[in-house]
């Protein structure tokens, strides 16, 4: 890192902090949050400062984006590059916010959508775009209403998954893991959830998974970070590749 950008960080870190009453009751009431040590706790606030001095958040249809709206998809939106760093977000800037599902002009079956509400979207991530979120549905989603379920997960997930250059369910794996074991253990729990839902067989994620690699891999993700016990038993190859990938364990410290 070039001398000046440390001195950015460090300039930002100091002069645009978190208030500590929003942080605070932000870690102590959201269950995603459970079980970080103190130390990942500091990290995680201080992606979330650089992430929210960095990319420009606007609220749709009059939504007025208080702190804590900002600082709770500011710190969700960390927790997936908490051991990646920053720059994984690199190469986009915005974060628009809705104030409830949204209706969008374009063909609702490009990568990123997410539909959960007839043809009203919960949340977008375009190509090297914005992330589009329904506050209702990630505020809903921070209170646990549905387990397993969090757009604000799903949504950077796609981010991740873009970053190679298309969404596929394959994001850019690290050294020491295998691109082609990759591929094949999601290729094989993605057609057996598609065999189970076509049999009505009970299945432990959100069906919407199914319906393309790109969103298998984002709605992993989302059972990953709030209901890892549930992947890790539905497949637990899976597990094994995201806690590779993500470098944390969520079942560790959620059980802890
Ligand atoms: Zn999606």
């Amino acid at each position: 890192m070039k001398w000046f950008d440390r001195l950015r960080i460090r300039h930002t870190l100091r002069h645009h902090p978190i208030p500590f009453g929003s942080w605070r009751r932000l870690m102590q009431e959201a269950n995603i949050f459970r079980g970080l040590t103190s130390v990942e706790r500091a990290h995680l606030r201080k992606l979330s400062t650089l992430f929210l001095h960095r990319k420009a958040f606007s609220g749709a249809q009059g939504l007025t984006l208080t702190t804590d709206i900002r600082l709770a998809v500011a710190a969700q939106a960390c927790l997936l590059i908490l051991e990646l760093g920053l720059d994984y977000y690199d190469g986009w800037v915005e974060v628009i916010l809705y104030p409830g599902t949204f209706k969008v002009s374009r063909d609702a079956s490009e990568d990123g959508v997410v539909s959960r509400d007839d043809g009203h979207l919960a949340g977008e991530s375009w190509q090297r775009g914005p992330v589009v979120l329904s506050w209702a549905t990630a505020a809903a989603d921070l209170a646990g209403h549905q387990s397993g379920h969090n757009v604000v997960v799903h949504e950077f997930a796609h981010k991740l998954d873009s970053l190679d250059g298309s969404a596929n369910g394959i994001p850019p794996v690290h050294s020491g893991m295998i691109r082609e074991h990759w591929t094949h253990v999601f290729t094989g729990a993605f057609d057996a959830l598609r065999s189970q839902l076509a049999h009505h067989r009970p299945h432990g994620i959100d069906a919407y998974a199914a319906t393309s690699p790109a969103e298998f891999f984002a709605v992993c993700s989302e059972t990953f970070f709030t209901a890892p016990a549930t992947l890790q038993q539905q497949f637990p190859a899976i597990y094994e590749q995201l806690v590779l990938f993500y470098r944390q364990d969520p079942k560790n410290r959620l059980a802890a």
